[in-house]
């Protein structure tokens, strides 16, 4: 994507007192996930339910996901649900300037379908609806917290369907191993998939570099685990592994203590490609406008950094 944004026209966004002028840049997003993507908002208003915000902090993935099971998957964890969040945030997306959307969709709404023709026509659908207004490349998502034994196969599926453009693979770090799905990854190379998965968030630094050795990736979803080691993060700057980083999810799971904190600056200092991303707008609140916006209000990361985040952001 072509760049006439200048460094003194993105400072100027930045600093605006309102969002319109940042949410006007073109922007990617490439990291989130479309049952978790709408604005919590939209989704109380289509349920008709008051549904209660997530904390503003959680002290694990744990404690999200009690409150996904909760309070937000009865309102959207079937096949209208997913239709109507898969939508609608690609919607909020258009709205936020977002022109690049690698969102995922899980492997397992198939079984919301019958059989997986239909389910990759709603998918192919949404690609074709909003193919104006934005880049949208459905991604493969793949829980780690349901058995590789019956997410494994359908995604095979859909690795052949041509409908998606990369696989990841998420859930809870250490739920299974990475040699797990080291046969779908294959699989994936070989019909064009760009390989990505979430690894060092709250992982090790070793379980982030076997998992990028396992499954071969490209782009790390968070990985700022590689903050806390060097010779990780000289390895991501030699090999151009770039990490989709997500700083206000980060803060809300208590990973990092703080915004200005955050790992993204050691990873910038030591060179490590970085993108900035929403994650999982619907509990965390924030666009990827906002998330930008944010790292500036808090001196995480300066101007002329961020510039080159988001101008390396929309290269592919
Ligand atoms: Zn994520």
């Amino acid at each position: 994507m072509s760049c006439p944004v200048s460094a003194s026209d993105f400072r100027d966004a930045l600093a605006a007192p309102g969002p319109d002028r940042f949410m006007a840049l073109p922007k990617a997003d490439r990291h989130c996930h479309s049952l978790l993507s709408a604005s919590l908002r939209s989704i109380s208003e289509w349920a008709g339910a008051a549904i209660p915000a997530a904390p503003a902090r959680m002290s694990s993935f744990e404690d999200m996901r009690e409150y996904l099971h909760r309070e937000l998957y009865p309102h959207i964890r079937h096949k209208d649900g997913f239709e109507f969040t898969a939508e609608s945030s690609i919607a909020e997306s258009v709205r936020d300037g977002v022109r690049i959307l690698e969102m995922s969709i899980d492997v397992d709404f198939m079984r919301f379908y019958d059989g997986p023709e239909e389910y990759f026509r709603f998918v192919q659908g949404l690609v074709d609806r909003y193919r104006d207004s934005i880049r949208f490349r459905p991604e493969l998502g793949i829980s780690k917290n349901r058995p590789p034994a019956t997410q494994i196969p359908p995604a095979e599926e859909c690795v052949r369907s041509g409908v998606f453009g990369s696989l990841d693979l998420y859930g809870s770090e250490d739920a299974e191993e990475p040699e797990a799905y080291a046969g779908l990854y294959a699989l994936a190379a070989r019909h064009g998939l760009k390989p990505k998965a979430h690894v060092g968030e709250f992982g090790s630094p070793e379980l982030v570099e076997r998992t990028m050795r396992v499954l071969g990736l490209r782009e790390i979803q968070h990985g700022v685990a590689a903050a806390r080691s060097e010779p990780l993060m000289r390895t991501l700057r030699l090999e151009g592994i770039r990490l989709n980083v997500c700083p206000g999810s980060n803060v809300a799971l208590s990973v990092s203590p703080d915004l200005a904190h955050h790992p993204i600056r050691t990873l910038l200092d030591n060179g490590v490609r970085v993108t900035v991303n929403s994650d999982d707008r619907t509990v965390f609140g924030r666009t990827v406008s906002d998330e930008y916006r944010a790292l500036h209000a808090a001196g995480t990361v300066d101007e002329a950094a961020l510039y080159a985040v988001w101008r390396d952001s929309l290269v592919d």
